[in-house]
């Protein structure tokens, strides 16, 4: 048994500081996949904490918040997910985009779960874009525990969208849950 804190990234679509929003929905989905990550790993046994802030005043205020929830605890792993942007790919292009993964340094338990989360996701389509090391991230650097941050696949992709739309956000939850629990 251990303990994890989940959370999607951004405040809710339509406030101040929510995700990105195109062809999908950065906030929407970024929520319905915490939620069944935080399902399936409860079902699995674990304890796992939907660490989603949904009343930030602004962006810092929203990561504020979300650090405030996740250091409330010691976790073995604080996972943040969102989806990309930066494609501006509205017609389809035949190449998925993919899925990639942020932390401070790639060791340890962030290694190993991101690689098992990269390999999964790969295995349902989405392109394995790599684990990428950042010093610039505000959750990364404010997380007390272990802390990674998956982009789940591209919100202004058409064939992100059109294989994100084929498989569904609870086999991705999936992946993501079994990635965090091997
Ligand atoms: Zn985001």
């Amino acid at each position: 048994m251990a303990v994890y804190n989940i959370h999607g990234g951004h405040n809710p679509s339509g406030k101040i500081a929510c995700g990105a929003s195109d062809l999908l929905d950065e906030s929407r989905e970024d929520r319905k996949i915490c939620k069944e990550v935080v399902r399936l790993l409860k079902k699995k046994g674990h304890k796992a904490y939907n660490c989603t802030v949904s009343n930030g005043t602004s962006q810092t205020d929203v990561l504020r918040k979300i650090c405030t929830k996740c250091n409330k605890r010691q976790a073995a792993l604080d996972v943040s997910i969102h989806l990309n942007s930066g494609r501006n790919d509205h017609k389809g292009d035949k190449k998925i985009a993919g899925t990639e993964i942020w932390c401070t340094q790639s060791v340890g338990i962030k290694k190993t779960v991101g690689n098992r989360i990269l390999a999964n996701m790969k295995k349902l389509g989405f392109t394995n874009r790599g684990i990428k090391t950042t010093g610039n991230l505000y959750y990364l650097n404010h997380t007390i525990n272990k802390a990674i941050l998956i982009e789940v696949c591209f919100v202004d992709d058409k064939d992100d969208y059109d294989l994100y739309k084929k498989t569904g956000y609870k086999k991705i939850a999936k992946a993501i849950a079994d990635g965090i629990t091997g």
